[in-house]
């Protein structure tokens, strides 16, 4: 059983209410691969860097399973760049620059390695490079999950709309659930996307959990009350790896399972904030992931006598 996992590597620059960093680590491919391969090796990466990106991180992904045989290294060009500044909710942040440098002509080339893997996580990227990866596969993943973001809707619907008619799970915020359907309500905005593709629905509501919508039926995830969120960037892309690694791991894509996936990758995104860029993914053991979903059972567990 294998993931391929696809996305950006790149330097961040972020700036919370807590502190800044100029330069960090990140990208939705890097998150999607610390977080997945928790549960799940190999965990297959494509995605493209420059000259600039740390050999150190490549090799401390390849010690946790991740391949990187489908990641390019492009010797005379930079990094994709990405900064942002978040407001004091943290839930809602600018992006200040996104600067694609490598990734402006990305092609992306599906190693014959990778070929037959089971699940595919087509993480935030330009929708066209999403659909050329599907395109390569020779056979059908079982189960494809894509997460994308407002920049990509705002220059790509279309192409966005297109990779959509072939995936099974959407992942995307509030806003982009909105943006995506043109309606308000959540609940409309879930109707509506359904029917552009996807079987399943996941809409992320930052400290406010998650939603999972499948037909008619909604479940709903609470993130953790924690008491310092110190940066939620890579939080989304954490989820999506807590997901499909939980996913893959018990080769169950029914939607009963993905009610306790989507529990998984709040856990993992609940992780991710604790510090800067992807730095507290890095120290996590078995032990304190087991904790942390004893934490989620906890938070949700309640009995009720009807009278
Ligand atoms: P998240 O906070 O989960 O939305 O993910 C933030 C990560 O996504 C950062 O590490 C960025 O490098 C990366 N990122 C930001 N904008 C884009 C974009 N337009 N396409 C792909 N990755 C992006």
């Amino acid at each position: 059983m294998s993931v391929i996992t696809v996305g950006t590597m790149a330097f961040d620059a972020i700036e919370t209410p807590f502190g800044k960093v100029d330069k960090i680590v990140g990208g939705s491919a890097t998150y999607v691969a610390y977080a997945a391969s928790n549960f799940i090796t190999p965990v297959q990466q494509i995605s493209i860097v420059g000259y600039d990106f740390p050999k150190e991180e490549m090799d401390e992904l390849k010690v946790r399973g991740v391949e990187m045989d489908g990641v390019e290294i492009v010797p005379d060009k930079k990094s994709f760049f990405w900064s942002g500044k978040y407001h004091i909710d943290m839930n809602t942040r600018d992006t200040l620059v996104t600067d694609l440098n490598v990734l402006a002509d990305f092609n992306p080339i599906v190693p014959d390695s990778y070929q037959g893997a089971e699940f595919l996580m087509l993480g935030n990227l330009m929708p066209k490079i999403q659909m050329n990866v599907i395109d390569q596969l020779k056979v059908r993943p079982k189960l494809i999950v894509l997460d994308t973001m407002n920049f990509w809707m705002e220059i790509a619907m279309d192409d966005l709309k297109e990779v959509l008619k072939k995936i099974d799970v959407l992942l995307v915020n509030d806003g982009e659930a909105r943006q995506l359907s043109g309606e308000v309500s959540l609940v409309k905005a879930a109707k509506a996307i359904l029917k552009m593709g996807p079987q399943f629905l996941i809409i992320k509501k930052g400290e406010h959990g998650a939603l999972l919508f499948h037909g008619e039926h909604v479940f709903f995830a609470p993130a953790l009350p924690l008491e310092d969120v110190f940066d939620p960037t890579g939080a989304g892309d954490t989820f999506a790896g807590g997901f499909i690694g939980y996913l893959a791991k018990t080769k169950d894509i029914s939607f009963e399972n993905m009610k306790t996936a989507i529990i998984v990758g709040s856990a993992m995104a609940s992780f991710c904030v604790e510090k800067f860029g992807p730095e507290r993914l890095k120290e996590l053991t078995r032990e304190d992931i087991d904790a942390r979903l004893n934490e989620f059972v906890q938070l949700v567990n309640f009995d009720i006598d009807l009278v």
